[in-house]
This record gives structure tokens, C-alpha cells and sequence, in this order.
């Protein structure tokens, strides 16, 4: 089997509400979403998406999707799609780094893949549990008031994971995760997501003041170095999230103690097949997972959803899905849906669910 054509398209996926980072240094209305569709001559297509959290989030951004399967896709086109090794590495070879931009053509390898072999993608990659995990909800807001407002909305949806997004000012910050504390019900999960925001000493006044809540804490710090630095200085569990983007990156944090957590975001490390070596650093060290899509529609949560249906129940703690934020809907109510704050791993073979072509409007860009 060989791929014999690629073709990109790019939708706007507006959010439903505005969305803050980093007590409102960052806003984000609406996400660039890359859709590559990739045929091959046995009449088996496969579909892909990269959709990076807007330009500011971490270094990605949906116009360098696009130019990075320009470049990587006259390396790509004639190879069988079933060996996702050797597309990952000739994308590899095409292009060093960039890994973002590589987790479409990598996503749309595994969907073919698992459509020729009959099986969803999680059991082609050695079996997929079929127990339904929970969403975690994304509580972007800056005041006590406005976060139990978006986590009520959450709950109203079923949602009994949520990931609460704090940083920026610590007397705020202290006062959000108490009152977050002091409503959080019997079996929810609530992470708490600082996304860079703190220095090292913000982090350590903020961790030390919850020290008796026994809360998490996700990406403190800018830096790993920021995160080992205040390592032993505080009693917090640790989950690491956007300085996770390398194989190496793993290695280091499972290596030298940094994180309890891994929050593995398949566009930003480069797609399932780099994300999969990730997983099994963690379960190595002990590490539980989140994993999440970076951002995009119903397909990117479904990827990660088989990423996810991958690590045993035990260690796998939530899964997001972006969907629920969008105002549109590529797929038509297909795929993976919220059920009572869970999604359910699809039967079908590959990924489990198409875009609705019509929908994308014309192809930027055809590779053949
Ligand atoms: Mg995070």
C-alpha cells in the first residue's frame, strides 16, 4: 500500500467562550485547525488533524503545520502508511524538530493502518480498554467567583475531572484553590494548571500555603530547570505539561523525580507513535498520565482517546475534549461524544471518525 495523495485544509474553530491563561495574560477565541486527509492506492483513506491551543501557547501554530507538510510531504507520498516507523522517521529526516507539525500525517498513518488491519487504532497499538474515561474540563477564569461559575457548568455536563487553570498571582491563586477545595465533591479530580505562569518563588509560596490540601499542581514554571530547581522544596505532586514535548524531555523528568504526572499532549509531541514511547517512560517510573489533544475538533479528541484507552485503567487519570468548547462541529455529531462527562472508545477500525468533507470547504494545499 502506498500514500499517493495528501491534501490540507484549514478551519477556524471558534470558541464557544473566551478563554484566559495565566490570569488573563493570555486570550484565546478561536483555534487554527489542520485537516490533512491522506489516500493511498487500496482505496483506504485516512484522515488527520493538528490543532495547536492558537499561536501563544507553546511554540506551534497552525500556519507552521502547514508549511511543515509542505516540506515533509514529497518525503511521505509513496511510503505504505501501515509502517508509521518509517514515515515517522522520514518525516523525521525531511524535517528535524517540528514536531507539532508532524502529528497530522502521523494520526492519518494510524487511522489507515488500523482500517487495513480491521481494528481501532488502540487495539492495533496492543489493545485498547474499553472504560470509558473521564473528560477533564479546561476552567479557564481569573476570580473565585468566575472559576466555581465555569466549574458548575462543567458539572452540569457530567464532567467529575476538571483542570483549573490558576497562575499569575499568588494571593489570588491560593484563594481560588481553597474555595475550589472547599466545593470539590467526593471523586472529582481537579488538577490545578498554572500553564508556565509562576516563578520559582511564586510557586513555592502558592505550594507551601496548600501544602495541607495535598492538591496537584500542573506546569508550576516555565522551565524543566524551574521545576527541578523548587523540586524538594515543596510537597506537592507535580504533573508536567508543556516543557513534555521530547522523548528526551521524559526521560528526564522520569529520571531525576521532576513530575508524579505526565500530561501528554499528542499535536505537541509529535503525534501517537512519539507519544506512545512517552507512555511507557511513565508506566517504567510510576508516572500516571492525562492525555489530551492540544485543542481541536471531535478527531483530535478521539486520537487521544486511543492513547488513552492504551495505558491501564490505573494509570490514566483523564482525557479532555476540546469539542465541547468549539461552536462548530466538523463531524457532524459523530465520534466520541460526552457521555455523562466520559468518552467512550469507538468500535470501528482506525480512528473512528471522518470530518464531514463539505464542511472543510476547498483544500489549501493537494500533494500527489
Ligand atoms: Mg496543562
Amino acid at each position: 500500500m502506498k500514500i499517493t495523495r495528501i491534501s490540507v485544509f484549514q478551519v477556524d474553530l471558534p470558541l464557544e467562550h473566551p478563554y484566559w491563561l495565566s490570569a488573563g495574560r493570555l486570550k484565546f477565541e478561536v483555534l487554527d485547525a489542520t485537516l490533512v486527509k491522506v489516500e493511498t492506492d487500496a482505496g483506504i483513506t485516512g484522515w488527520g488533524e493538528g490543532t495547536p491551543w492558537g499561536h501563544t501557547y507553546v511554540p506551534a501554530h497552525g500556519p507552521g503545520i502547514r508549511a511543515g507538510i509542505q516540506t515533509m510531504a514529497p518525503f511521505v507520498l509513496g511510503l505504505d502508511p501501515r509502517c508509521v516507523l518509517e514515515v515517522e522517521r522520514a518525516m523525521d529526516l525531511a524535517l528535524p524538530g517540528h514536531l507539532y507539525t508532524k502529528s497530522p500525517i502521523d494520526m492519518a498513518c494510524w487511522d489507515i493502518a488500523g482500517q487495513a488491519a480491521g481494528l481501532p487504532i488502540a487495539d492495533l497499538m496492543g489493545g485498547g480498554s474499553r472504560t470509558p474515561r473521564p473528560i477533564a474540563s479546561s476552567v479557564g477564569a481569573k476570580t473565585v467567583e468566575e472559576t466555581r461559575e465555569v466549574m458548575e457548568r462543567y458539572r452540569q455536563r457530567g464532567y467529575v475531572a476538571h483542570s483549573v487553570k490558576i497562575g499569575g498571582d499568588v494571593a489570588r491563586d491560593i484563594a481560588r484553590v481553597r474555595d475550589v477545595e472547599s466545593i470539590r465533591r467526593d471523586g472529582e479530580i481537579v488538577l490545578y494548571d498554572v500553564n508556565r505562569g509562576w516563578t520559582r518563588q511564586q510557586a513555592l509560596r502558592v505550594m507551601r500555603a496548600c501544602e495541607d490540601l495535598n492538591v496537584m499542581f500542573e506546569q508550576p514554571c516555565e522551565t524543566l530547570d524551574d521545576i527541578a530547581a523548587i523540586s524538594g522544596k515543596h510537597a506537592a505532586p507535580v504533573s508536567v505539561d508543556e516543557t513534555l514535548v521530547t522523548l528526551q524531555d521524559a526521560a528526564r523528568i522520569a529520571r531525576d523525580g521532576l513530575a508524579e504526572i505526565f500530561g501528554i499532549k499528542l499535536n505537541r509531541v509529535g503525534g501517537l507513535t512519539k507519544a506512545a514511547r512517552m507512555r511507557d517512560i511513565a508506566l517504567a517510573h510510576g508516572i500516571d498520565m492525562f492525555v489530551m489533544a492540544t485543542g481541536g475538533s471531535v478527531l483530535a479528541d478521539t486520537e487521544a482517546l486511543h492513547l488513552a484507552a492504551t495505558i491501564p485503567d490505573a494509570n490514566c487519570h483523564a482525557v479532555w475534549a476540546c469539542q465541547d468548547m468549539l461552536t462548530i462541529d466538523i463531524a457532524g455529531g459523530r465520534g466520541p461524544r460526552n457521555i455523562d462527562g466520559h468518552l467512550h472508545l469507538p468500535e470501528a477500525p482506525g480512528l473512528g471518525v471522518h470530518p464531514e468533507e463539505e464542511a472543510l470547504g476547498d483544500p489549501v494545499a493537494v500533494y500527489s
